[in-house]
């Protein structure tokens, strides 16, 4: 028998229980960590505060990830420092979820005893039962499916941001890279259908979203499941039809599926922004054969003549591994060749480390670690001046950006306000004294006045600075006002007028 969450579990006259999801790894953790909050909320757990330290909250999940070195060591460095607050504090719970979970499995709980939940990637929506179960049965519960259950999309979920989501099409992954874990932790792909897929954008832009995300670990393939090989770029297509969408992104695809029919759907669709997120890896044809990535540099190079051909002004980004087993001087200098043609925005840049189980854990040419920092060293350096030299091309011109909630201690240091120009480059900018200040959501364009590798500044002139209200920041000011119980004049959807000094940040003075 299947024991339920029972809402009478937590009496009345009791104060509300809290919850914290310490999030590791990508952005399909993220996402599945907004899903982790959704349903904890719907089990009536409420967010402890942000300020709160790891494991004041009653609950507190690890959403672990399994790609990045010293994953296990960063899990059960935060599981031994809760030990002694499990043992002052009983009734505090603790679950253990995402790629590590799934690759783990019971020696999680065999390493840290005091864990009471142990979940997998395919079960994210058991989480609520699990922890009701192993509360009412003073026993840890551990449950790992090895195939997807319900897809993650039909889960309750807790956005981070009003303005932006994430949207699931696709887990899983059919390739075989041999220096990934995730094909043997995601499963095979299983994609989502079209129509749930746009019912849940929707929902999302009724809800006060203005930009999507697609995710997928290799979402360009998306439709291989159900035998449509266009499925992704009549995907992107049908958003474009979405009354009140006004910025369509995806990530992450994989080179060797990128068809010419996605291009043209990127470059004929208004609102697929000017941004191409698509990994490299190496730019050795030999490193990319032993990684087995099917693609090879030139024709990688040759997508990007097309992405740039159509999109001029596209910015693409990149991953790349250093050092992995074999690689030669003669093939990292192929790497930044192909670095350098390819004038990347951004690059993530990773030393290659083995992860147990993966096939490339067992080559024997492994590369020693000081080669690795020194080739990584070059690589980085390389990319940074290709980043300020791509964003000195932003000089002077005009922005458009989507303003995010920028609290922090950058903010208040310079006294800008932040948030990502239709390219996806982070903007610094000021709001000019006597203008009004945008909220999060809303779109403010701006020239650029300054630039740096990672960033580009705007301080604009009154005149330069425009500001439009959208339903995105009319859903933030409702939500402050519901948060704090005070209704905020100027609230109304589609209205024209900003509330005046809303955010917290005094700007432009
Ligand atoms: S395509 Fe991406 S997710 Fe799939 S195996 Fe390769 S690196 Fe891993």
């Amino acid at each position: 028998m299947t024991t339920t969450l029972d809402p009478a579990a937590q009496p009345t006259g009791q104060p509300q229980r809290t919850y914290q999801v310490n999030t590791f790894g990508c952005q399909m953790n993220v996402h599945d960590s907004e899903r982790i909050s959704g349903l904890l909320e719907e089990a009536g757990l409420a967010a402890v505060a942000p300020e709160a330290g790891e494991g004041e909250a009653d609950v507190v999940v690890f959403n672990t990830c399994a790609v990045r070195e010293n994953a296990d060591n960063k899990l059960y460095g935060h599981l031994g420092l809760l030990k002694q607050e499990k043992r002052r504090r009983p009734g505090l719970q603790i679950a253990v979820g995402g790629c590590l979970a799934q690759k783990d499995r019971d020696t999680i709980l065999q390493r840290a005893p005091w864990v009471d939940v142990v979940f997998g990637t395919h079960n994210v929506g058991a989480l609520p039962v699990l922890l009701e179960r192993a509360r009412h049965n003073a026993e840890a519960q551990i449950e790992i499916l090895d195939a997807l259950d319900v897809f993650p999309s039909s889960l309750p979920t807790k956005r981070e941001s009003h303005a932006s989501a994430w949207v699931s099409i696709s887990v899983g992954c059919n390739n075989t890279c041999t220096f990934c874990i995730v094909p043997s932790l995601r499963g095979k792909e299983k994609d989502r259908r079209p129509g749930d897929i746009l019912a849940e954008i929707q929902a999302l832009v009724d809800d006060g979203a203005i930009e999507v995300t697609l995710l997928g670990q290799n979402v360009n393939s998306y439709g291989v499941e159900f035998g449509d090989r266009q499925a992704f770029s009549k995907l992107l297509r049908a958003c474009g039809e979405i009354e009140g969408l006004e910025r369509v992104r995806f990530t992450s695809p994989h080179p060797a599926m990128f068809t010419d029919d996605v291009i043209e759907a990127m470059a004929e669709t208004p609102n697929v922004m000017p941004q191409l997120h698509m990994p490299l890896q190496s730019g050795s044809d030999k490193v990319l054969k032993e990684m087995r990535r099917s693609y090879r540099s030139t024709k990688f190079l040759g997508i990007l003549d097309k992405v740039r051909e159509r999109m001029p002004h596209a910015a693409i980004s990149t991953d790349l591994i250093v050092g992995f087993p074999g690689e030669t001087e003669e093939d990292f200098q192929e790497t930044l060749r192909v670095v350098e043609a390819s004038r990347f925005s951004t690059a993530f840049t990773f030393q290659y480390s083995p992860r147990p189980g993966t096939p490339a854990a067992t080559y024997e040419e492994q590369v020693p670690k000081a080669v690795v920092q020194e080739r990584f060293e070059r690589l980085v350096e390389l990319q940074d001046r290709m980043a300020r030299e791509e964003n000195a091309k932003q000089l002077g011109a005009t922005v458009e950006v989507l303003v995010a909630d920028s609290s922090g201690r950058k903010a208040e240091e310079t006294g800008r306000l932040k948030g990502r120009a239709r390219d996806q480059r982070l903007v610094h900018f000021s709001v000019p004294a006597g203008s009004p200040v945008p909220r999060p959501g809303d779109v403010v364009t701006v020239p650029v006045t300054e630039v740096g590798s990672f960033h580009l500044v705007s301080d604009p002139t009154p005149e330069q600075y425009t500001l439009r209200a959208t339903r995105a920041g009319d859903a933030w000011d409702r939500a402050q006002a519901e948060s704090c119980g005070v209704p905020t004049p100027g609230a109304a959807s589609g209205g024209k007028g900003v509330s005046l000094g809303l955010p917290t940040l005094r700007v432009g003075l």
